[in-house]
């Protein structure tokens, strides 16, 4: 794994084996917070993990502003998970030392945007939340970039706050939190209707990646009536999300718009593992077709990426990776509903060749977001 300076990063482990005059000369200083001169955090204790390496970068980090709390996963935590939550400073950059994460690409935490049903609302909240995050970052420009929100209420409003996000903020692409509900708290509106078509080829032409977060099934799912403890995160998000996609890979949006890039977390949400079935179904299924013109797993392995939020297993991780590849896997926490440092602990030590933890952990982030 390279550092953010293109130095080699190495376990702390290993470099403590290394006589002590070694560590002014290796320039590998950048690997925990205790060595961070440079970006004057020498006062911020350093609690990383010994066999925890730094160089990663995450991309599904985890905001509120005071606007969205209530409707918020946050709003479910104690006043110091909210304050976790809130922080995009010093505790959150400790967090990330812990962890050895040199860049979290932050977002607004689900519902978010997603949840307000007023248009004109959705729309001063998103720009409201952009513009928290990009002055927040603007302080810490070198440990954070940023994902928009966006008030996908009114696509054409979504496309011109993307276009502000990326060429005047400076952000990294978006991250949308499930269906918009519209006018009503009842309605649920997904992404592949036709009323966003514009959205998306605003998306592709501005080349940067839209990441579709999960969020609970819509108020009334009769599936889950009686057991609201499948609702989110426990498996209501995965079935949202993996439905959604399927949805925008069943409609022809990727005929349309070939370049389009969509990250999923979670390590897929569970398609990778069901693609091959998805795609036998569709080709002996004697009932509906989708409309798109190629197999759904052809969408999955070239329009996108995965990344490992909140579900830090290795055989699931590698089953991912024999599915779309290494070069389409990214790592990420989920903070603060997940831990930084087991996290790290988990990947940093899975199963898998070093070369694919570098692209996995750094690499593909990288270039995926030109940082
Ligand atoms: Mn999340």
């Amino acid at each position: 794994m390279r550092s953010l300076d293109g130095n080699s990063v190495i376990t702390r482990r290993r470099l403590l084996q290394r006589a002590a005059g070694i560590w002014a000369s290796c320039g590998v200083l950048s690997f925990v917070s205790a060595e961070r001169t440079e970006a004057g955090l020498t006062s911020v204790k350093d609690t990383t993990s010994d066999s925890v390496s730094s160089g990663k970068i995450a991309l599904e980090e985890h905001f509120v502003i005071p606007e969205t709390l209530a409707a918020s996963y946050g709003a479910l935590g104690s006043a110091e998970f909210q304050r976790r939550l809130a922080d995009i400073g010093s505790a959150r950059i400790a967090e990330m030392d812990r962890g050895g994460l040199d860049v979290c690409i932050l977002s607004l935490v689900g519902d978010g945007i997603q949840a307000i049903p007023s248009i004109p609302e959705a729309i001063r909240v998103a720009r409201r939340a952009n513009d928290h995050l990009a002055e927040q970052i603007a302080k810490n420009p070198k440990r954070f970039k940023g994902f928009a929100a966006l008030p996908l209420q009114d696509p054409q409003v979504a496309a011109q706050e993307l276009t502000r996000c990326i060429k005047e903020l400076g952000f990294c692409g978006a991250l949308v939190n499930g269906y918009s509900q519209i006018d009503t708290a009842e309605s649920t509106v997904f992404y592949d209707l036709p009323q966003y078509r514009d959205f998306w080829a605003t998306v592709q032409e501005l080349d940067v990646p839209f990441y579709l977060h999960p969020r609970s099934a819509s108020a009334g799912e009769p599936a889950y009536e009686g057991h609201r403890w499948l609702i989110s995160s426990v498996w209501g998000f995965a079935a949202e999300t993996s439905v959604h996609a399927l949805r925008l890979m069943g409609s022809g949006l990727f005929d349309d718009y070939p370049r389009l890039k969509i990250i999923l977390g979670h390590l897929g949400e569970g398609l990778p593992c069901n693609i091959w079935r998805i795609d036998n179904r569709v080709s002996r299924t004697l009932g509906a077709k989708p409309s798109a013109k190629r197999p759904i797993g052809h969408y999955l392995r070239e329009n996108f990426y995965i990344t490992t939020s909140g579900n830090f297993r290795t055989p699931t991780l590698i089953e991912v990776v024999a599915e779309v590849g290494a070069d389409r896997v990214l790592y990420s926490v989920d903070f603060p509903f997940e831990d930084t440092a087991i996290a790290a602990d988990w990947f940093d030590h899975a199963a898998i060749s070093d070369s694919d933890r570098e692209k996995i952990g750094r690499g593909n982030a990288q270039r995926l977001f030109h940082i």
